[in-house]
């Protein structure tokens, strides 16, 4: 068994590495299918740790890359998948540091700089362990998790998953809305699926002084964005979760004409598949029977985004434990669901695994700023107990497969 103590120093050893590695990541961000050079780093970094089995170009810039335990225990056919993304997002960065964005309008602004990072000092650190647990590790960086459809789809459908097959997966992600210090793992979904909606109505345009002669579009969306409201508040079992948020309504442009069209559009977050249903077909019954009351015609397009991220129970107790051992079991909280969504959760669909989260705010230095915020930046000790916890969780799954 992995000595915690001895994993902690030499952490602690490679860590200028590690903040070196996220700091490059963030000076040389890159958006979602477009991380080339991310791409080359990472596989230059793991070609000069000696991991094996390097695989590039997967769903065009994905990289996945094995280390295999060369102990003969009883955990050496498990194989188990960690997962980071790579990708950065459209926002200009207004932090004034000295590792700020090249990249001008390109930004690491959820910390996935320190995914890519952490998990080229996960690689570091089963390198050096390679003959104190037996088992294979796969590495895989994804592209675009911010953009969908996202990378996770594309890589699973060329394989990602098989050869050799994956039993379980385990992810991170930091989390600038809990303090440095604190780990957030819970069973169960923890992130929403986040689906879309596009409502296009068409009424008839006409004379602002003339109504009887127009069929107004505005007068019927203002009333299909009032009856949304009641998808949460008179059909979702109100124990359940659910959000229908009408987030762009466009008609009109002139103060004496009704307008001919009015665009509205949204999103739909549920956590389980029966409320993404139920809310589904009462946002489309709503919308076109209101259309129809109005005498518009109306298209919906409604699309289904990520599944739901849902936690395998077994892998939360499993990194619980990890997490309690760096931070301490008052540091650990199970934390609510966030209505967001992540595309980790393709890889939870039919294998078991689990997302925690590392804080990584600190009040007294002043960062604060949230995901997608253009002064997002993380205290980067989060770094360190991001790996320790994560390096734990691994060698802990390879031994002992996940608790019945
Ligand atoms: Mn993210």
């Amino acid at each position: 068994m992995v000595t915690a103590t001895r994993l902690r120093d030499d952490i602690d050893e490679i860590m200028p590495g590690l903040i070196a590695d996220r700091r490059y990541l963030h000076e040389n961000p890159e958006l979602g299918f477009q991380e080339f050079n991310t791409a080359k780093f990472v596989s230059g970094r793991l070609q000069a740790l000696g991991v094996e089995d390097i695989r590039t170009g997967i769903n065009k810039t994905g990289v996945t890359a094995m280390v295999r335990g060369t102990v003969d225990g009883p955990g050496k056919n498990r194989v188990v998948l960690v997962r980071a993304d790579m990708d950065a997002l459209p926002i200009h960065e207004e932090n004034d540091v000295e590792y700020k964005s090249r990249n001008d309008g390109v930004m690491h602004a959820c910390g996935h700089d320190a995914h890519t990072a952490i998990l080229l000092g996960l690689a570091r650190t089963l390198i050096d362990r390679r003959d104190q647990f037996a088992g294979t590790v796969k590495l895989l960086f994804q592209p675009s998790e911010e953009l969908f459809p996202g990378g996770a789809k594309g890589m699973i459908e060329e394989g990602a998953l098989e050869d050799p097959h994956v039993d379980a997966s385990i992810a991170l992600h930091m989390a600038q809305q809990r303090p440095l210090g604190v780990i957030t793992i819970a069973a169960g979904p923890i992130l929403a699926a986040p689906d879309a909606f596009k409502i296009t109505l068409q009424g008839k345009g006409g004379h602002a002084a003339r109504p009887q002669a127009a069929i107004d579009p505005i007068v019927i969306g203002a009333q299909i964005v009032n009856a949304l409201q009641t998808v949460v508040s008179r059909n979702v079992d109100p124990i359940e979760s659910c959000v229908v948020t009408v987030a762009y309504f466009n008609a009109g442009a002139a103060f004496n004409v009704i307008p001919d069209v009015a665009s509205i559009g949204g999103t739909v977050r549920t956590l389980t598949a029966d409320v993404q249903d139920l809310a589904e077909k009462r946002v489309t019954d709503l919308v076109q029977g209101i259309a129809d009351a109005g005498g518009a015609t109306v298209e919906i397009e409604y699309t289904r985004g990520y599944p739901a991220t849902v936690n395998d129970p077994g892998m939360a107790a499993l990194i619980r434990e990890a997490a309690t051992t760096v931070v301490g079991a008052e540091n650990v909280i199970a934390g609510p669901p966030s209505m967001g969504g992540e595309d980790y959760a393709y890889f939870l669909l039919d294998r078991p695994g689990a997302m925690f989260q590392v804080g990584s705010k600190n009040e007294e230095r002043g960062l604060i700023w949230g995901h997608h915020h253009p002064r997002f930046d993380i205290d980067e000790a989060s770094l360190a107990i991001g790996l320790e916890t994560m390096t734990l969780s691994v060698l802990t799954y390879l031994e002992r497969g996940l608790p019945e």
